[in-house]
């Protein structure tokens, strides 16, 4: 937990954030600054600020948010067309949220590689 933390808070509902899903383990928003037309974070309810600080004991709730990633695109329509899942950890991969989220983009071809 941190009481700083802006996906703690919207998980608290201290800001307000429509939930796309939300279970015992983890929740789905839409990113504030979609960078493509769909543009989803699946973010677990427990604080872990970055992906380096995942332990063995974290590895089912890992797979968790990679198979929400893939029944969301379902859901939304976007998965047959394709689309990106993305962990950026630390400053040179651009994490700007200290709290571990799997970004899911779609709905647009993407370019590869990444900039
Ligand atoms: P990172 O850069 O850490 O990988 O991704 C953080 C993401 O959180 C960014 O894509 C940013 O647009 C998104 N974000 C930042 N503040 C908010 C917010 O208040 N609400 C939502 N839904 N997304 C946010
Ligand atoms: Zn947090």
């Amino acid at each position: 937990m941190s009481d700083q933390c802006l996906f703690c808070k919207i998980r608290d509902g201290e800001i307000p954030g429509e939930f796309l899903y939300r279970d015992e383990d983890l929740f789905a928003i839409r990113d504030i600054n979609p960078q493509a037309p769909y543009h989803i974070l699946l973010i677990p309810n427990r604080h872990i600020a970055k992906i380096s600080d995942l332990r063995g004991e974290d590895a089912e709730l890992s797979g968790k948010l990679i198979v929400a990633a893939a029944r969301i695109a379902e859901s939304l329509g976007f998965a047959e067309s394709g689309y990106r899942t993305v962990f950026n950890c630390g400053s040179e991969a651009g994490q700007t949220v200290y709290h571990i989220h799997l970004h899911v983009l779609g709905g647009r071809a993407l370019s590869w590689p990444p900039g």
